[in-house]
Formats: structure tokens, sequence, C-alpha cells
């Protein structure tokens, strides 16, 4: 069995007590991981509080800190291949994926490299002859980061490139499911010249995670996850007024018209809920599909869901790894037989196969005459697709809008003039027209309602992690008039 330590204050170093950390595709225990104790939890936040204060760090110019970012993005590249196999070992995520995800994870860094020493204040035109009145843009202190199990070191890079950025200082709990990339992560980002405690990982689960989010000198929680855990988030941060970001869950529409390009938009489905093993936030998991096509379209989505090669995540050919705990599959198999039982129909998929591992198959359930069915408005973060069908574009717009998440979407029609009055009717923080999963660091993500506030990526993240500075500047060398009149 391999072994993990935690990172606190520029030191590697082992917890008082340990968990097992299983291999998704045997179910076999194959590393042990520190669990993070409150004293723990404490000692990181205490370092990164004394990193945000320590001269090495708070007098730093941005321009250095990007030149800092730059190196890790640099060490993240060479990484890359290691990063991928570690996270595809412990989340069950292909290696087809974690090798192109973590490769491109680097751009991020670069992205908020670059940006350090472009975060601006301004000037005020005052209304005072005798006053100048500029704003500072200052990072706003230690940021708790809680990332969940999928998708970490991006997930990660999201919280930590902005956070540096901008000069705070952060606190990383990595998902107790899979944290093995995030705690390796630590090394590389060690290698990068930081100070000590500008950056720590820990690990371990609600415990941990509510000790780092009520800690009194957390400034800023940024967390992805489920709005469960979202909820407590926010309550245990109100402890200490500290902001939030949240990135939670999604349920997101994938609409077809009839005018579609067919295969291009059979191909972005497949890959809007099968990729990751469905394991997204923006899986398009709800298909909306125009009545005229819905034969043919489920026909060929149900040939490719039945051709999709599932196998041992570690293996290039495979498309479908498994999922990342049996509480996901178990998860998954429950809410497809509740949604059985209120009249939804099976397409395809829907058994667990047998054999050792987390494996589930391409499921597709029709919903159209089961418009209750619990799957059409709980996640299931899995490879399964709900599907129904609509004759107009109101209903297409009614249908997608109809459900308490708000994250991604996505719109599929050769008719230009609908496409941009879908862009306009769709509550959802992204829209993907005749695309779907494409994301970029210059791109801001995010959503509304139950998918959070906030967004991640792009030039506004940056600005979360600062707060404004209002300066006033007395220019008159004539003495202060009278003391009693505000000015
Ligand atoms: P989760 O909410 O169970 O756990 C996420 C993290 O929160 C873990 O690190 C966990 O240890 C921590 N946590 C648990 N209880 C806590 C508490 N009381 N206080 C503080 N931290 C606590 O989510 P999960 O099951 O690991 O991940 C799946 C969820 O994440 C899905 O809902 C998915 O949609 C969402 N997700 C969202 C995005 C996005 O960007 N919007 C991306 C990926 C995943």
């Amino acid at each position: 069995m391999q072994t993990f330590q935690q990172y606190i204050g520029g030191a590697f170093e082992d917890a008082d007590t340990t968990f097992d950390s299983r291999d998704p595709a045997t179910g076999a225990p194959w590393a042990k991981m520190p669990a993070a104790s409150e004293a723990d939890v404490d000692r990181a936040v205490t370092a990164a509080e004394a990193a945000f204060f320590s001269p090495d760090w708070a007098e730093m110019t941005a321009t250095q800190r990007g030149k800092l970012l730059m190196r890790l993005a640099d060490l993240v590249a060479e990484n890359a291949p290691r990063l991928a196999e570690l996270e595809t070992r412990d989340t069950g995520k292909i290696i087809r994926e974690t090798s192109a995800q973590i490769a491109y994870v680097a751009e991020y860094y670069r992205y908020y490299a670059g940006l350090a020493d472009k975060i601006e204040g301004a000037h005020l035109p005052i209304d005072k002859p005798d006053m100048e009145v500029w704003l500072r843009r200052e990072p706003v202190g230690v940021v708790a980061a809680i990332v969940p199990w999928n998708s970490q070191l991006f997930l990660s890079a999201v919280k930590i490139a902005p956070a540096l950025a901008a000069g705070c200082t952060v606190v990383l709990k990595a998902s107790e499911e899979a944290p093995a990339p995030m705690l390796e992560f630590a090394r590389i980002f060690d290698q990068a010249g930081f100070p000590p405690g500008v950056l720590n990982v820990i690990t371990g689960g609600p415990q941990a995670g509510a000790a780092l989010t009520s800690h009194a000198s957390v400034a800023h929680v940024a967390f992805t996850g489920g709005p469960e855990t979202a909820r407590h988030i926010v309550r245990n941060s109100a402890e200490n007024l500290a902001s939030t970001s949240l990135e939670l869950g999604g349920k997101s529409p994938f609409i077809v018209f009839d005018d579609a390009d067919l295969e291009s938009a059979v191909n972005a489905q497949v890959s809007g809920i099968f990729a990751a093993t469905g394991q997204s936030c923006v899986a398009g998991s709800r298909l909306v599909i125009q009545k005229g096509i819905k034969a043919e379209f489920l026909q060929r989505l149900k040939e490719k869901a039945e051709a999709v090669v599932i196998g041992m995540p570690q293996d290039m050919d495979t498309e479908v790894g498994p999922l990342c705990t049996l509480r996901q599959r178990d998860h998954a198999v429950r809410l497809i037989e509740a949604s059985l039982q209120a009249g939804a129909r099976l397409v395809t998929g829907g058994v667990v196969p047998e054999g050792q591992g987390y494996f589930f198959p391409p499921t597709v359930l029709d919903c159209s005459d089961a418009p209750t069915a619990p799957c059409l408005s709980n996640e299931f973060f899995g490879p399964v697709l709900s599907v129904v069908d609509f004759e107009t574009e109101a209903e297409a717009v009614e249908i997608a809008n109809n459900t308490a998440f708000g994250l991604a979407s996505g719109v599929f029609t050769q008719n230009l003039t609908r496409a941009h009055r879908m862009i306009r009717k769709i509550r959802a923080g992204i829209v993907w027209v005749n695309t779907y999963r494409a994301v970029s660091p210059i791109a801001p993500f995010g959503g509304h309602g139950l998918s959070g506030h906030g967004r991640e990526g792009g030039l506004q993240a940056v600005l979360d992690y600062t707060k404004l500075k209002a300066v006033w500047l007395r220019t008159s060398d004539d003495p202060i008039p009278d003391p009693f009149v505000m000015r």
C-alpha cells in the first residue's frame, strides 16, 4: 500500500490517523491517506495566516507571484502523466481523460500567472477639489478551498490559481474519497518556490471540512460539491461571516431541435453524459428532444451507448470506467428503480454488470410519459440520461427551465434566430450552442439556484479573492476647516 502525507506550513507530515483509499476498478484498498484532525486543520489555517502576513509573501510583487505561478504551471505540465496516473487510480476516471485534462490544468495556472500583475485598482473623480481618492484591490486573506473527488486537479486549479494571483494564501481540503492526486500535487507545488504556508493541502471528511470552513481566520470559502454540503458550509462560514463561492451540481438540459445536425448532436450527447462516466457537474443529463426526430435520435444514441468500451480506467481504449464509489453506484441503482416505478422506460443499460469494481453501463431512460420521474430532477452523477420530448420551442424552454439547478445547457439547431432566442431564455450559467462540455481558463464557469453562486475561470474570478480599500488623501496645505461639519 502506498502512503501519502499532508502538507502544512511547507512540510510534509503524517497525521495521527489514516484511512484507506479504494481503487474503484477493483474495490480494493490501495493507499493510506492522512486524516486531518481538527488540530491539523487549525495548524494549516495558522500556517496560511502566518504566510499571508509574512514579508516573503505580503511584500512580494504581483509580477513575482505571477512568475511563481508560471513555474508551477510548467511543473504541472511536466508532471501531468504522473498526476493523471494517480487520479485514474484513485478515482477510476479513465486515463484518456485525466491525461488530457491535467495537461490542460497547466493552462489555468498560466492564465492566472499572467493575470497576477493586471489586477488593477481605480482612481475616482471625487466631488471634492482638495482630495485624491483611489481604490486598492487587496487580497481577502486565507482561503479555504474544498473540492469533491472528481476532476480534483482541475477544480482546485480554478481556486488556487486566482487566489494566489490575488495574493491570498490557501488551505485546500481534498476529498476523502480520492485524495491522492491533490496530496501528490502538493509535492509538485513544493518545488515551485513559494514561501512556506502559501498553500497547505490536507484531507479528511465532513469533520475536517466543518473545522476548516468555520475557522475564525478563514476569509473566503471556495467550494465545489453537492448542494447539501454547501448548506452546511454556508452555515459554518456564517460563524466568521466569510464570503463564499459555490460550484454545485446540475441537471443540465441538452436540447435538440429537428433541424440540428443529428450526427454531431448524438456525438455531443454521448460525450455530454457518458464522458467521465457521467461524473461531471455539467453533464447534459436531460435530453430535451423534438418529437419528429426522437425515434431516430434514440436509435443512434442506443447504438453508440451499447458500443461504448467499458473497462479498466488505465487502458487507453477504455471509454467508460468505474464510478468513483460504491455509494455513487447504489444511488444510481435506486434512482433508476424509482424512476421506472414512476413510469420511465429503459432504452438501454440500467443493469449492474457482474464482477469486481464499481462499474455501471451507459443508461438511457425515456421519461416522456413520466413527468414526475425522480431522475428528471435529481442528479445521478453517473452515466444515466433522462429523455423528455417536446413539440414547440416554447415547450422546450419550459422543460429546460423546469429545474432547481442552473449550471449548464446545450442547444442544437441550425436556425440562427432560434439559437439566439434560446440563449436569452435558458436559465443557466453556461449555454453551449451546437457543442457541449467545452471549457477554458478564459471563460467564466458557474451557475445559479441549486447550482450555487460565484464564477470560476476568467477575469472576474480573481476579483472574488480581493477586497476594495478606498484611500482618501487630502492635497490642501490649509488647516482642516470646521471639524464638526462632515466633508
Ligand atoms: P460532497 O458535497 O459530498 O463533498 C465535496 C467536498 O465537501 C468533500 O471534500 C467533502 O469532504 C466536503 N465536505 C463534506 N461535508 C462537509 C462539511 N460539513 N463541511 C465542509 N466540507 C464538507 O460532493 P461529492 O459527492 O464529493 O461530489 C459530487 C458533487 O459535486 C455533485 O453534486 C457534483 O455536481 C458537484 N460538482 C460540482 C462541480 C461544479 O463545478 N459545479 C464540479 C464537480 C462536482
